[in-house]
């Protein structure tokens, strides 16, 4: 029996139909070098969900985190994410937004 709105309704997937939408949510890697940012704001303007311009004419990448490795901001985004992401580091006039590819190794920008 079906519960109401459609809870404990099962889906019907065929066996080792692995769903692989979820497994590349966070397939991509974005790096920021917030050093080299000189709060110009383009990536604010494409993309206000990831990046916000702060008082200190710098920008946040919004969910990201530093990686005292290499001193760069870092945030995984999904196939979702990954147009609006692209315009901002094409946008950069600085370019200090890097997108990698987290299965193939491969820097997109
Ligand atoms: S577009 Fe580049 S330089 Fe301009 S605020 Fe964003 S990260 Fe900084």
């Amino acid at each position: 029996m079906k519960g109401l709105f459609g809870f404990g309704k099962k889906e019907n997937k065929p066996e080792g139909n692995v769903d692989k939408t979820f497994l590349n949510t966070k397939k991509w890697l974005v790096q920021y070098d917030r050093k080299g940012c000189i709060g110009a704001g383009s990536c604010e303007a494409v993309n206000p969900e990831r990046w916000k311009l702060l008082d200190e004419r710098k920008a946040e990448l919004k969910g990201g985190e530093l990686n005292q490795q290499n001193n760069m901001y870092e945030v995984r985004i999904g196939d979702d994410e990954l147009a609006k992401m692209k315009a901002a580091a094409e946008g950069c006039p600085k370019v200090v937004i890097h997108i990698i590819n987290t299965e193939t190794g491969e820097k997109i920008i």
